[in-house]
């Protein structure tokens, strides 16, 4: 016998949202927007569905359990990894994908704006995946969508699928989160996903350092915000003084794209390149990660030290993002 659930608040908005398994749960039809939604619970929740999509993976590859739903990717910057680990996860819980990754073909370019393209996307789609160049674009989606919106990067702001990602490989990697300490390398200011993952350690009982040119250091009000929840915390402009013990070393790219000025790029561009010298004084069991793309600031040679987890990392990205969505449709 069926056990009546009540309809959610956005159910009773949008009737049509069909009936998943577990209405019930919290992360049933939920937007997805910052890293900030998630307490400790729920990332380890997430962190085992992750574990059972993997496992269903390697056994079987592709599977049924979101047969019939259609997701919209739609993509306002470059990607590479996100979007198509998201085509990939769709696809392998049996779903399909209407691929927008090049708005210059699609209304946008004739000037529709983004409330009109995410609400003409949810006529046709059962949830929205969205990166955009401006801070808060995922949330203002999510205002006017009925369906569930995924914020896939914000500009300068979020990537918390990424940061999922990327707190579920340190833990795959290193079999805790607590008591590890965290050296994070690059553009600090401009790299949303170092922002997003700063965020969720912060629940952690962790440390974290941050390595980056003055020009590029960690926005004072994110330093502020985890200092406020005690969170330890130094800076350096130099890796050499913690790589000794740091456990996760995590490298980004300097973010080209971001600077108004092509000549204050150049003059911070190449300032750091991992190589397995670097590594020489890092501990044994450390790992190195990377959200990707790299542009020199990894060399090659590292590629073959099993302490480079950054391809790793990215297959991880795989398995956060099918649980994520099976819990968005309510099917974990
Ligand atoms: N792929 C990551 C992002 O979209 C990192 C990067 O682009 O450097 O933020």
């Amino acid at each position: 016998m069926a056990i009546y659930v009540p309809p959610t608040e956005r159910e009773k908005k949008n009737p049509i949202l069909p009936f998943g398994d577990h209405h019930d749960s919290p992360f049933y039809s939920m937007d997805v927007l910052s890293v900030s939604q998630f307490g400790r619970d729920d990332l380890d929740y997430i962190f085992g569905v992750a574990k059972e999509m993997r496992a269903m993976v390697e056994r079987v590859g592709t599977f049924d359990l979101l047969k019939g739903k259609i997701l919209a990717n739609l993509f306002y910057e470059p990607s590479t990894r996100t979007s198509s680990s998201f085509l990939a996860a769709m696809e392998r819980l049996g779903g399909s994908v209407i691929p927008i990754n090049e708005v210059t073909y699609s209304s946008v370019s004739k000037g529709e704006s983004l409330p009109d393209t995410v609400r003409t996307l949810e006529c046709y789609a059962d949830v929205i995946v969205i990166r955009h160049p401006e801070v808060g674009s995922a949330k203002l989606a999510a205002k006017y969508a009925k369906k569930p919106v995924i914020n896939a990067g914000d500009g300068v702001g979020e990537h918390p699928t990424q940061a999922l990602l990327d707190l579920f490989t340190i833990e795959e990697e290193l079999g805790r989160i607590d008591g590890l300490t965290i050296t994070m390398l690059g553009d600090l200011k401009y790299g949303r996903t170092v922002h997003s993952l700063a965020r969720l350690l912060s629940q952690y009982d962790v440390s974290i350092n941050y390595i980056s040119p003055d020009i590029l250091r960690m926005p004072s009000e994110l330093v502020e915000e985890l200092k406020v929840g005690g969170i330890r915390q130094a800076e350096f402009s130099v890796l050499d003084p913690v790589i000794g013990e740091t456990d996760v070393l995590y490298v980004t790219r300097i973010q080209k794209e971001r600077f108004k000025d092509a000549e204050v790029y150049k003059q911070v561009k190449g300032t750091y390149v991992i190589t397995p010298d670097t590594l020489r004084k890092a501990k044994e069991e450390m790992i190195v990660m990377h959200p990707f793309p790299r542009v020199g600031e990894i060399s090659m040679d590292l590629d073959q030290d099993p302490r480079a987890a950054y391809f790793r990392q990215m297959q991880c990205g795989l398995y956060v993002r099918m649980a994520l969505l099976a819990m968005v449709f309510g099917k974990a």
